[in-house]
């Protein structure tokens, strides 16, 4: 059977203490949702919208639990403001911040500890696509960025990958449908084969990239999609309950 799906959304660098007014906003518009909906807003929130209604996360953790290292924060300090979960391995993370997929996945493993929800992102650069390597590196990104099970088999339990084509992320570009199908056949069938096909089935697979409320409806029909990872639409609450609704 197919996990319920997720619908998360990206806040990046954005949003100030009246962003709560969105949140009220989105309840009402959808006070049951069809489906599980995270919030990621900037660190500055968490804690705040934690004690709203809709589960949050955050946008990067340190791997490290604690220690020297300036503007960071740990996977438990997100825990202990209430986040359920955190992204890692954005692609803008990878570009701005030269991370690797080690890091990625010592993030990962970072978020398991302290018992979140690891959504990691991959997905291929336009050159790469061009190139017909798409299915290579996202087998790559796969292998590095995502670690062995985790605490009490935390893989299957703790674990979303959200396919987001570097190339579609805001850019009101995205895959054809029969492509996104594609990577994540191709996805569902490398976490196969290295955690066994029951944990594959258990650990959502979101697209990422210009999801808006116009096509939310038939990239959620592709097989193997069991969510979205939402940047900008995740923004305005009509867009995003609108991206919601359309999970059902
Ligand atoms: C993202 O940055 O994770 C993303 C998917 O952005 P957008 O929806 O704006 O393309």
């Amino acid at each position: 059977m197919s996990p319920r799906k997720l619908v998360a959304g990206n806040w990046k660098m954005n949003g100030l203490t009246a962003s709560a007014a969105f949140v009220l906003e989105l309840a009402e518009l959808q006070p049951d949702p069809v489906c599980d909906v995270l919030i990621c807003p900037p660190f500055t929130l968490v804690a705040r919208f934690a004690e709203g209604p809709f589960d949050i996360g955050g946008q990067d953790c340190h791997w490290k639990p604690s220690g020297p290292y300036t503007g960071d924060i740990a996977a438990e300090m997100l825990a202990d403001a209430g986040a359920v979960a955190v992204i890692v391995g954005h692609s803008e993370r990878r570009t701005d911040h030269a991370e690797t997929d080690a890091e990625v996945a010592l993030k990962a493993e970072a978020a398991w500890r302290a018992g979140l929800l690891a959504i990691v992102c991959i997905g291929e650069s336009e050159a790469e696509r061009a190139a017909g390597q798409t299915l290579d590196r996202i087998a790559e990104q796969l292998a590095g960025s995502i670690p062995d099970a985790g605490p009490d088999g935390a893989t299957a339990k703790r674990l979303a990958v959200a396919y987001e084509p570097i190339w579609a992320i805001g850019t009101g570009k995205t895959p054809t449908l029969a492509e996104i199908a594609e990577v994540h056949a191709h996805i569902r069938a490398i976490l196969a084969r290295r955690f066994g096909p029951e944990v594959a089935e258990g650990v959502r697979l979101l697209y990422g990239g210009s999801v808006k409320p116009g096509n939310a409806a038939e990239i959620f029909a592709v097989a193997n999609v069991d969510g979205a990872l939402v940047g900008g639409a995740s923004l305005a609450a009509e867009d995003f309950a609108a991206i919601i609704a359309a999970a059902g």
